[in-house]
């Protein structure tokens, strides 16, 4: 596996770090509120990024999980974007502190749609936090309110994040060799469905 990466963009003590920063700034500003925290994690690509982010986070929560199926492209839907695994309704959204957690913002559909989708729910404030985010893509109408690192336009796998299911389990952010991206194409969103 490890044979097949480029070159390593985030190290796994530089994301180590920042997460911890996060984690504090996400601390100051929810610990004064009576109720638990929300945190509703957007699966599968945040799973390693939320698991460190929480035991960080020495302050009352509850953990909400949803699934989305992207579409590159967004010509499959009209919003590119797919909820296939539903919150749990026991996770309550009423009038509650609720942080939406993502791997990477990218086009910005998935987050777009889980915002709303969250929103229906009533909860009393709504923010959101991602590990990843290409600025030179950032639609002007998602916003996020937490970002771990700026990174430039290409395709990355590891801490979470996949490639055709694989390499989550990098501890670090890398780009692949070429070769390992089907097709040749240093940018699998070229290429069909794929799972958030
Ligand atoms: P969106 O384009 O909707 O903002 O991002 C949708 C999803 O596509 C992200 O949550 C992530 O799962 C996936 N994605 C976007 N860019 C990348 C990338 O560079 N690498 C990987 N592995 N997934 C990405
Ligand atoms: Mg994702």
């Amino acid at each position: 596996m490890q044979d097949d990466i480029d070159r390593v963009i985030i190290s796994e003590a530089a994301l180590a770090a920042r997460v911890a920063r996060l984690a504090q700034e996400i601390a100051v500003h929810y610990q004064n509120n009576a109720e638990p925290m929300v945190i509703v994690t957007i699966l599968s690509g945040a799973l390693v990024f939320v698991a460190d982010l929480i035991r960080r986070l020495p302050i009352r929560m509850r953990l909400g999980l949803i699934g989305v199926s992207s579409y590159p492209g967004s010509t499959r839907e009209s919003r590119g974007a797919r909820i296939k695994a539903h919150l749990d309704p026991d996770v309550a959204l009423r009038g509650q502190h609720v942080l939406i957690v993502d791997d990477i913002l990218d086009s910005g559909n998935t987050l777009r749609l889980v915002q709303q989708m969250i929103s229906a729910g009533q909860p009393k404030s709504l923010r959101t936090a991602v590990l990843l985010r290409k600025p030179n893509k950032a639609p002007a109408d998602v916003s996020v309110d937490y970002v771990g690192f700026d990174i430039a336009d290409e395709f990355v796998v590891g801490y979470g994040l996949d490639y055709d299911g694989q390499y989550r389990n990098l501890p670090h952010i890398a780009v692949l060799k070429p070769e390992h991206y089907a097709s040749g194409s240093a940018d699998p969103r070229t290429e069909a469905v794929s799972s958030s």
